[in-house]
């Protein structure tokens, strides 16, 4: 028994030290962060992103990267709540617009509020599509195309690792 007890101990000690190791600048850019308040833009440049975004967090929203389809967090969740933006918090779509359009990712049939998105033509990769960032941080969220179900006909296509679910209180 003594040694399960030891090797817990120090495994306890080493998360301990890990969750106090973040850089100093990474932790100021957080506050930094929380005080902007919802109302206003973020302006951050990538440099300072990177010390608080995940690198896949990082590739998706701030290099237009898309993840693997199902085998990311939010492809089949259906919990009740808001998915706010990864990088600034931002509400952008409710769970009740959410259905499973079978590509992988997560689908919407229409954002939260329709100025908390924006939309621009991409034509990389040899193909026309809709991407849609964030309003208030500029960060690249995944594409919109019309093949959604009513009654938008919409489909937000996000990535995952853009998003964050903020879980709905529980009655
Ligand atoms: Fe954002």
């Amino acid at each position: 028994m003594k040694i399960p007890l030891l090797t817990a101990l120090l495994l306890l000690t080493a998360c301990a030290r890990q969750a106090h190791s973040e850089d100093p600048q990474a932790t100021a850019l957080r506050e930094k962060l929380k005080a902007i308040p919802m109302s206003e833009k973020v302006n951050f440049t990538n440099e300072e992103w990177k010390k608080i975004l995940t690198p896949e967090q990082y590739h998706v929203l701030r290099q237009a990267g898309t993840e693997k389809p199902y085998a990311n967090e939010y492809c089949d969740t259906y919990e009740k709540g808001t998915y706010v933006c990864a990088a600034c918090g931002y509400p952008l779509f409710d769970s009740s617009t959410k259905f499973a359009c079978g590509t992988g990712w997560p689908a919407f049939f229409q954002p939260s509020l329709k100025d908390h998105i924006r939309t621009s033509t991409d034509t990389s990769f040899g193909m026309v599509r809709e991407a849609v960032t964030c309003a208030r941080c500029g960060s690249h969220l995944g594409h919109v195309f019309d093949d959604g179900p009513e009654p938008t006909h919409l489909r937000y296509c996000m990535n995952s690792a853009a998003l964050k679910l903020v879980k709905a209180e529980k009655k």
